[in-house]
C-alpha cells in the first residue's frame, strides 16, 4: 500500500510554490496526498519564519500537528520544511533515530547514510524545543523530500534523490548540501535541459519562482540569512515550467522572487523585460504578472514591454517601505518619497491605467514623528491602489534589531494604522473609479455569492476580488454558468465595496 502525506503550508506565495513542488515529487514517487493530516503517514509543515509573528504561527502549527495521535506515537512522521528550518538550522536536516522506538529499521540504513547529509547536532535549539519533529528540512534540501520521506518511513528500494530528480526533471532546487555552493554562486545553474517540471496547481493561475534568495541586505530583513544570496533560475527552466502550466490549463502566470527586477540569464543575455516579452509572445491567451519588483528594477525597457503586450498585467507591485531618505538609509535601502513620486509618474506616463501596489513599514528604529509623517504624506500623494502596511518587527540577527532607538510597539501600531487609513481612502476611491468600466476578468472560483474573478489590476491573495452578478443584481447561478473557471470574460463593473468589485458579464 502506498504511503500517504499531508502538506500544511504557511506564509507567502513563494512557500506555496515550494509546497507544490514537494507535493508533486511525492505524488510522482507514489505517495498519496491526504487532506486530513490525522490519517497521513507523513505530515509536512512548510513554514514561514520571516518575522517573529510568522515564527510563532509556525511553532503553534507544528505543536498542533505534534498533537495528532499518530504523530504522538511516532507511527506518523512530522517533518518541518521551509524558512523556520533554514532560519534556525545549525547544520542540515535532523534524523529521528534517537526517538523512534516503533520502527523496525531492518534496512540497516540510518538516515545519515541514506541521505548523505550531516546530522543535526543533538544540541540544536529546534530539535530540543520540538522533539516530536522527525526532521527539519532546510529550504536548500526540500527537493530531497522523497528520499527524506522514504528514509523516515523506512521505505525500501527507494530511488536515490538524484535519480529521482533526473526522472522528473526537477532541476531548480538545491540538492544535497548545496547551501555552500549556493553562497558562492551568483547564478543558479542546476539545469536539466528539456525538463518537464513537476508542479501541482489547483487554480487557473500559478506562481513561477524565477529566482531565490536576496543579496540586498535590507537591515530589517531575515530573508538573505534564510534563503541565501540572490540567484536567478535559468530561462530554459522557467520557460519549461510556464509551458507545463499553460498546457495544464493555467491562464495566469505570476512571476515571483524576492526581487524579480534582478532576474537575468547570463547565457542567453536576457533580463526580466526580455523574459516577459518572450512569455507574453509565446502565450498570448495567458496573463503574465510580475510581483515584488524593487524600485531599481522598474526600467523604461520593462515598462515599454508591458505597454506592448496586452496580456502582461497592467499592474506593478513595488515594495518601497518608507519615504524618509534617512530612514531608507538606515534600512540599507536608497531613494526618498520624492524620488519615488517621480518613478510613479514615469510609470503612469507609459502605463496610464496601471494598478499599483506597495508595502510600507511603520515604526522602524529611530523613526521620528516627522519621518512617520513623510511616509503618510507620500502615501497620500502617491495614490496607490493597494498598500500593505507592516509594523516594524525586531528580528534577531538583523542589523536593525541592534539599533538603540527602537520605537515603542504602541507607537508603531498607531503609525501603521494612520498609514492604512490614508491608503484606504485612495484605494477605495481607485476601486470606485472602475464603476461603469468594462474589464477583462479571469474567472477564479465559486464562492457563496457565485463566481468570482480578478481583473489585471488585482493580484491573487493580496488585493481585491470581482464578484460576477446577473443584471438583476443577483449572483450568477453557479449551476448554469455561461462560462467556467479559467475563462477570461468581459465584465462591466457595476459597484465597488471597499476593495471588492461587482460586475455583470457582457
Ligand atoms: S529586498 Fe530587502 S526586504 Fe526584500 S528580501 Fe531582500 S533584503 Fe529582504
Amino acid at each position: 500500500m502506498s504511503a500517504s502525506f499531508a502538506m500544511i503550508t504557511l506564509g507567502c506565495a513563494k512557500n506555496e510554490v515550494d509546497s507544490n513542488r514537494m507535493r508533486a515529487l511525492l505524488v510522482a514517487a507514489n505517495y498519496v496526498e491526504k487532506d486530513d493530516p490525522t490519517d497521513a503517514d507523513l505530515v509536512i509543515v512548510n513554514t514561514c519564519a520571516f518575522i517573529t509573528a510568522a515564527t510563532e504561527e509556525a511553532i503553534a502549527t507544528i505543536l498542533e500537528a505534534a498533537d495528532l495521535p499518530r504523530v504522538k506515537d511516532y507511527t506518523s512522521k512530522l517533518v518541518v520544511t521551509g524558512c523556520l528550518s533554514s532560519r534556525y538550522e545549525h547544520k542540515a536536516i535532523a534524523n529521528d533515530s534517537h526517538k523512534d522506538t516503533n520502527t523496525d529499521n531492518t534496512s540497516g540504513d540510518n538516515n545519515n547514510d541514506v541521505l548523505g547529509m550531516p546530522l543535526l547536532a543533538p544540541t540544536s535549539e529546534l530539535e530540543r524545543e520540538l522533539p516530536e519533529v522527525s526532521a527539519f528540512v532546510s529550504v536548500a534540501n526540500e527537493d530531497n523530500i522523497v528520499a527524506i520521506a522514504n528514509a523516515l518511513l523506512n521505505i525500501q528500494n527507494a530511488k536515490a534523490p538524484n535519480e529521482l530528480q533526473t526522472d522528473l526533471g526537477v532541476s531548480k532546487f538545491i540538492r544535497n548540501n548545496e547551501s555552500d555552493t549556493m553562497a558562492k554562486s551568483s547564478d543558479f545553474n542546476l539545469g536539466v535541459s528539456g525538463a518537464q517540471v513537476a508542479r501541482i496547481v489547483d487554480a487557473p493561475w500559478a506562481y513561477i519562482k524565477i529566482a531565490d534568495g536576496c543579496s540586498r541586505r535590507c537591515s530589517f530583513c531575515t530573508i538573505p540569512a534564510i534563503r541565501g544570496p540572490y540567484r536567478s533560475f535559468k530561462a530554459d527552466e522557467i520557460l519549461a515550467e510556464a509551458n507545463f502550466l499553460v498546457n495544464g490549463g493555467v491562464r495566469e502566470l505570476i512571476l515571483i522572487a524576492q526581487d524579480t527586477g534582478l532576474w537575468h540569464d547570463k547565457e542567453r543575455g536576457w533580463n526580466l523585460a526580455k523574459l516577459l516579452d518572450e512569455l507574453a509572445t509565446l502565450y498570448k491567451d495567458t496573463w503574465i504578472r510580475v510581483m515584488y519588483l524593487q524600485p531599481q528594477g522598474v526600467t523604461q525597457e520593462l515598462l515599454l514591454v508591458m505597454q506592448r503586450h496586452s496580456n502582461i498585467c497592467n499592474y506593478l507591485d513595488i515594495p518601497l517601505q518608507h519615504a524618509s531618505p534617512e530612514i531608507l538609509l538606515q534600512m540599507n535601502r536608497s531613494g526618498s518619497g520624492n524620488e519615488y513620486l517621480k518613478l510613479l509618474a514615469q510609470i503612469r506616463d507609459v502605463l496610464p491605467d496601471v494598478s499599483l501596489r506597495t508595502t510600507m513599514i511603520a515604526g522602524f528604529p529611530g523613526e521620528t514623528r516627522l519621518e512617520a509623517q513623510a511616509s503618510e504624506k507620500f502615501i497620500d500623494q502617491a495614490g496607490f491602489n493597494y498598500v500593505g502596511v507592516f509594523e516594524y518587527s525586531q528580528e534577531e540577527g538583523t542589523k536593525a534589531a541592534a539599533l538603540t532607538k527602537q520605537v515603542p510597539k504602541k507607537t508603531a501600531m498607531a503609525r501603521a494604522q494612520r498609514l492604512r487609513d490614508i491608503a484606504d481612502v485612495h484605494g477605495f476611491a481607485q476601486s470606485e473609479e472602475l464603476v461603469g468600466k468594462t474589464l477583462d476578468v479571469l474567472v477564479c472560483g465559486i464562492c457563496e455569492e457565485g463566481f468570482y474573478g480578478r481583473t489585471q489590476g488585482m493580484a491573487p491573495e493580496v488585493d481585491g476580488l470581482l464578484y460576477i452578478i446577473n443584471d438583476d443584481k443577483k449572483s450568477v447561478d453557479a449551476a448554469e454558468p455561461k462560462f467556467k473557471i479559467g475563462d477570461i470574460i468581459v465584465v462591466q463593473v457595476t459597484q465597488s465595496v471597499l476593495y471588492e468589485l461587482y460586475g455583470i458579464v457582457q
